[in-house]
């Protein structure tokens, strides 16, 4: 079988992880089966959808690396939806529904009169006629690929509304023609459209349509179990862009929401993900979307860049200066690459002049912080200190590198203790417990700057 899956969105907001993992789901299984993907923009609703939200949509699966074959946009086939319904009215699947008679009528079924606050509300409430399908109230059933077996009494949908004239289907007329005219084979959507697949089957067999296979996705929650929404951590996927997250860690995290390998790997290609995906993998509970796991897997692939992937990631967030000067941005590569999660971590590095926060300033420190916490002895720190001054005064400004300088401080502190003497150091050079080596340190604020600390640090201990 020719597999054709779609993405049908609708540009009435800006999407979030959820409708992408939709999408990458769709995309996957296409691909797997050498098949086709096809975005479908369902814009037919002219009040709430937006250029901007579209152009959104596409920004975001290019970045995501969701390549589609075909794109369309449901506002362009008003026609083909017209000659359907035409065709449904024609055949007897359909009607125009008088909706103030059918109004009048139910009513008079409840027992209700016809008061003046109920012909208000039918006034307020609907048109005078839309178009209604002639529900055979039957009992639907299908095979969904993820939920197993499915059965449903159409009985309670009634003769449901399709369009509200010849040129404006509602979503379930739509959707089905495209689909069905697209030759869509698998539609792979959110469970939320669960409850509305029995009425795409009764419009499918009414059109004379195949009925294509149903998998349908369980949705994404946030941290505390409720639905994902924007309140709750559900942001745009541009905005992971904007931050510095790198698309194939968001593609990798998506892929194992709701889904897991045939084995125990996590670190997944989307080339992995297609030659391992299976619908029957996905489960039927809800998957709970969590930035932090997010966070985890795209530090992995920062790691894993080589020094120039990082570099070229890196410059949008870095600042001005360090474009000019390679050779000081290729210092600092291991250093940001230990301390960030997102590239845009890069930004909160750096202070208002663009010079490393932590070089720039040194912060105020409390003279016990240099004692090692193993051998807090003053007098031990103090010569410790004045031996690595000696040692660094002796090196050339053009020494002050990481290794060279670690050559020449590591045999004395190996011999004396590398806490002894590496941990008064660090707190000299930083005044943070927590801060990059020593050597890298001491290599980035070159060797004045340097000595100048070491000899605050002895006159604290004296
Ligand atoms: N346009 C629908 C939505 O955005 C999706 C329709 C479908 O996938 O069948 O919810």
């Amino acid at each position: 079988m020719n597999v054709i899956t779609r993405f049908a969105p609708s540009p009435t907001g800006y999407l979030h992880a959820g409708n992408y993992r939709t999408a990458l789901f769709a995309y996957i299984f296409s691909h797997q089966n050498k098949g086709s993907f096809i975005l479908r923009i369902e814009d037919t609703d002219k009040d709430r959808s937006k250029k901007e939200y579209e152009d959104n949509i596409i920004d975001s699966l290019n970045w995501l690396g969701l390549k589609y074959d075909k794109m369309e946009r449901q506002s362009d086939r008003a026609d083909i939806h017209a000659k359907y319904i035409q065709k449904l009215i024609d055949s007897g699947h359909a009607y125009i529904s008088n909706e103030i008679e059918r109004q009048k009528i139910n009513d008079a079924k409840l027992g209700e009169s016809t008061d003046g606050e109920s012909s208000k509300n039918i006034k307020k409430a609907s048109r005078d006629t839309v178009i209604r399908f002639k529900n055979p109230n039957k009992k639907v059933v299908f095979e969904d690929l993820i939920r197993g077996h499915i059965e449903f009494d159409t009985t309670e949908l009634d003769d449901f509304v399709i369009a509200r004239s010849l040129n404006e289907p509602v979503f379930h007329l739509a959707v089905v023609i495209d689909d069905a005219e697209e030759g869509i084979t698998h539609i792979i959507r959110g469970e939320d459209h669960i409850s509305n697949t029995p009425r795409h089957i009764l419009l499918y067999e009414a059109l004379g349509f195949v009925v294509p296979q149903y998998a349908h996705i369980p949705l994404l929650l946030s941290t505390d179990r409720s639905k994902l929404s924007k309140r709750k951590g559900a942001l745009p996927i541009t905005e992971y862009r904007q931050r510095g997250f790198m698309p194939e860690a968001v593609i990798n995290y998506l892929s194992l929401l709701g889904w897991h390998p045939s084995d125990e790997r996590e670190i997944l290609s989307l080339e992995d993900i297609i030659k391992d995906f299976s619908l029957e993998r996905v489960q039927k509970s809800g998957a709970i979307f969590d930035e932090e796991k997010l966070l985890w897997f795209n530090r992995g692939y920062i790691a894993k860049l080589t020094d120039d992937q990082f570099s070229s990631q890196a410059q949008t967030f870095i600042p001005e200066w360090l474009h000019t000067h390679s050779d000081q941005f290729k210092k600092l590569i291991p250093l940001l690459r230990e301390k960030i999660g997102t590239f845009g971590d890069i930004q909160k590095l750096f202070d208002a002049n663009g010079e490393l926060a932590f070089i720039n300033t040194i912060y105020n420190y409390d003279s016990s912080m240099l004692l090692w916490k193993k051998n807090p002895d003053p007098i031990i720190a103090k010569k410790h200190l004045e031996e690595s001054y000696k040692t660094l005064n002796e090196k050339a400004e053009s020494e002050f590198t990481p290794d060279i300088i670690k050559q020449a401080l590591w045999p004395y502190a190996e011999t004396n203790g590398k806490g002894d003497v590496l941990w008064p150091l660090r707190i000299a050079i930083t005044g943070q417990e927590r801060s990059p080596d020593p050597f890298t340190s001491i290599s980035l604020i070159g060797k004045e700057k340097t000595l100048q600390r070491i000899d605050t640090a002895i006159k604290k201990l004296s």
